[in-house]
């Protein structure tokens, strides 16, 4: 069994590296989005290296499986309602990064203001990056309208930034678990994080989930997976029939879409965020047709950080 804790395998990176180049040989125009997520994803590994090799190894969970069974049950995802320190130092340093590499890239200066915002400590860095982790979607909307900064922005360069020390949390989680501990979840939303999925991996034998955030997958049951529709308002198509391997899912009970991926292998961390990029037409497809991709789950929660 691979180390949970070790480095991501090198063949993962060679496999983005491949899908770019797959991406802006197909289409050109993209040259630039690819650039830009080449160096978000480097720094992400970066980000996640640091993690994995400095001093966070003392596991903060309490690894009781019937507590986190009981909270699987309960549909509290189990990253949730966790205390443990964030190591709020590499992913500031990280964060501050991406404002960098998002102002050179087209955000211009509302990435600017974040960096600004959180050099000069009218942002507290460490309250955004709970706030992210806990999936605070409101209070960091909030957050950034209060400080005048741009709150997509603000959600996307917290995400940026806390993705891989969730990644981590996650690998090291699943890998600690009885597999079967995940067998009673069968909700749309991740069972580590809560975050929706980036898309489904439709593989020989089964559909998963893969998270947008953490990278976990986790199985799919049928139908739409925000609200199980199962009857004729679900569809599961191929925009383009010449590429039969890419599918919408849309649901007109809900109005809810996901893009789906006939994949011969999972997309593990980082590979999901480049399919994510490589498969936009299909999102511009859904919103033609007036789907979206609905808020996150509310959940009741014991601790609700806010970004201050
Ligand atoms: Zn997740
Ligand atoms: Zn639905």
């Amino acid at each position: 069994m691979p180390d949970p804790l070790g480095p991501l395998s090198t063949g993962i990176l060679a496999e983005a590296e491949r899908r770019w180049d797959l991406l802006t040989a197909a289409d050109p125009s993209l040259r630039r989005a690819v650039d830009l997520q080449r160096g978000l994803i480097g720094r992400s590994v970066q980000l996640f290296e640091t993690i994995r090799t400095t001093g966070v190894r003392a596991w903060p969970f309490n690894l009781d499986v019937g507590r986190l069974r009981s909270k699987l049950e309960r549909g509290v995802p189990l990253l949730r309602d966790e205390s443990w320190t964030l190591p709020v130092g590499p992913l500031t340093d990280a964060l501050l990064d991406f404002c960098r590499m998002l102002e050179v890239s087209g955000a211009g200066a509302s990435a600017a203001h974040i960096s600004q915002a959180i050099d000069s400590k009218r942002l507290d860095a460490g309250s955004l990056l709970n706030a992210s982790l806990a999936r605070a979607d409101c209070d960091i909307r909030d957050g950034a309208i209060q400080l005048g900064l741009a709150p997509d922005l603000l959600w996307l360069t917290a995400e940026l930034a806390v993705s891989p020390y969730a990644y981590f949390l996650q690998r090291s989680l699943a890998a600690s678990l009885p597999p079967d501990v995940l067998s009673t979840w069968d909700r749309g939303d991740c069972p580590f994080c809560g975050s929706w999925p980036a898309l489904a991996e439709r593989l020989v034998d089964r559909r998963v989930l893969r998270c947008s955030l953490c990278a976990a997958a986790w199985p799919a049951h049928s139908g739409c997976i925000y609200c199980h529709e199962h009857g004729d308002a679900f569809s599961s198509a191929a925009i383009d029939r010449a590429r039969p391997e890419r599918l919408l899912e849309t649901c007109g009970a809900c109005g809810g879409y996901l893009k789906a991926l006939v994949s011969d292998r999972p997309l593990d961390f980082p590979l999901a965020a480049v399919e994510d990029l490589a498969t936009g037409d299909l999102d511009a497809a859904a919103a033609a047709r007036g789907f979206r991709r609905p808020a996150l789950r509310k959940l009741l929660s014991a601790q609700t950080p806010r970004p201050s």
